[in-house]
């Protein structure tokens, strides 16, 4: 299980500093979480200001 990022992501980057395991990065037109890295926390998804990432 990993957290995941969908197409309302505006490229804004806030979730990056959020994540204590380094998993977002920026991808093509929108940031990408690696879900081998993530621990699913959650920390990100509260941190997201449209609401673009969720739990797969
Ligand atoms: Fe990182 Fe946690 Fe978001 Fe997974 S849920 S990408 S570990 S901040």
């Amino acid at each position: 299980m990993a957290h995941v990022i969908s197409d309302e992501c505006v490229s804004c980057g806030t979730c990056v500093s959020e994540c204590p395991v380094d998993a977002i990065s920026e991808g093509d037109g929108k940031y990408v979480i690696d879900a081998d890295a993530c621990v699913d926390c959650g920390s990100c998804e509260a941190a997201c200001p449209t609401g673009a990432i969720s739990a797969e």
